[in-house]
């Protein structure tokens, strides 16, 4: 059997390396590493692919988040929503520019922001909700953006994670995730569901207004070379990482696939577990399972990952400590779904090109554990 890793890109590789390797060359023969035409095809592409009206690269997804933020061009102070068990990107971008993140609680079947928990941590200060649609899933986006037109604010979504998914709005109108906000930001680090060969990032917006805004912040704030409107960052997606996501793009829905599949797999194995919840797939949103995250109870999760590591299978902890307790982030608030879902959680390995006999021998492993 091939070795289990949490995410095995070499095999990915290995599959579409002709084609990658002939697109990446292209870059290498042409030099045009910086702003070559692959990195517009891509956006055109990928604006496409989503249909949303415009996709502009950008380094990497904590990048994205900074510029979305920055092309609000919100005063200092201002509050920005966002869920508490999460990754850190989001709080790291708003406190770099001075902006305040406001923690608030997630659903605890989901793990996504909890709409019906947005309004009270509103106030007069408030000018942004920044959900994540962790793991694979979208948020409830229909009631967030309900609730953002009420008060008035901008929402971005954070949709590093979940590229490709789909959300349903109550009148049955299917659209991709990260289309429904203001402004959305992803990531094509290679690990993420279209990665690419090192960092890469972008922000999608339907609004032209700000779609010149995140233009130009991105470009060292100008418009015009060498004449500088505003204060930006410089913030790049390079030609032969838009070389590898073209390959990678048309692909994105049969990669997708294949990580559901083995979810699938997972799901009906652990059902009816007693000490396992296989995660819950909210009833409006597909669930692209950038991460295959369980929900434990009555267990020791070290004992449990010691014992999976030694049988060959790595396990992973998305994210153990809420970002109200991180130390540079600490807030004196209480999230108690938050923080009990930060110690309950354990994620296996997902990807594609994980083989039946792959997934079989996890899904024996981790039941042989609970037996014994
Ligand atoms: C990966 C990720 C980011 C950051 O992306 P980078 O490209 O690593 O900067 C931001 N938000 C979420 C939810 C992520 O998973």
């Amino acid at each position: 059997m091939k070795p289990i890793q949490m995410v095995d890109l070499v095999s990915q590789y290995q599959r579409l390396k002709t084609d990658i390797n002939l697109s990446m060359q292209s870059v290498l023969d042409q030099a045009n590493y910086i702003n070559g035409a692959p990195v517009k095809q891509f956006s055109k592409d990928l604006a496409e692919y989503l249909s949303v009206k415009h996709v502009i690269p950008c380094a990497n997804g904590t990048d994205a988040l900074q510029i979305a933020l920055m092309a609000l061009g919100l005063p200092e102070g201002s509050e920005v929503i966002t869920p508490g068990f999460s990754y850190i990107a989001v709080a790291e971008a708003c406190l770099l520019l001075k902006l305040k993140p406001v923690f608030a609680e997630v659903n605890p079947q989901t793990f996504n922001l909890n709409p019906l928990e947005i309004e009270k941590h509103i106030t007069a200060n408030t000018k942004a909700i920044i959900p994540v649609h962790l793991f694979g899933q979208c948020a409830d986006m229909e009631t967030i953006m309900a609730i953002a037109e009420k008060h008035n604010l901008y929402v971005i979504e954070d949709n590093a994670q979940s590229i490709g998914a789909e959300y349903t709005y109550s009148d049955g109108r299917i659209c991709k995730s990260g289309t429904i906000g203001h402004l959305a930001t992803t990531s094509f680090f290679p690990s993420k569901n279209l990665g690419c060969y090192g960092d890469g990032g972008a922000v999608f917006t339907n609004n032209d207004a700000l779609e010149e805004r995140v233009q130009m912040i991105a470009n060292h704030g100008q418009k015009i070379k060498y004449i500088h409107d505003a204060i930006g960052i410089n913030s790049r997606l390079d030609t032969i990482q838009a070389a590898v996501l073209l390959v990678k793009l048309p692909l994105l829905n049969s990669f997708n696939a294949e990580r559901q599949a083995v979810a699938a797999k997972y799901t009906e194995a652990f059902k009816n577990h007693s000490h396992l919840m296989p995660p819950i797939v909210a009833k409006n949103t597909t669930h692209v399972y950038h991460q295959y995250t369980l929900q434990t109870c009555d267990m020791n999760i070290e004992d449990f990952r010691t014992a999976m590591k030694l049988k060959g299978i790595p396990t992973m902890v998305y994210y153990p400590l809420p970002i109200h307790q991180q130390n540079a982030y600490i807030q004196a608030v209480s999230l108690p779904i938050c923080e009990s879902i930060a110690s309950h959680v354990v994620s296996l390995p997902i990807g594609t090109d994980m083989d039946e006999q792959q997934v079989d021998y996890v899904i024996e492993t981790v039941l042989n554990y609970f037996k014994a």
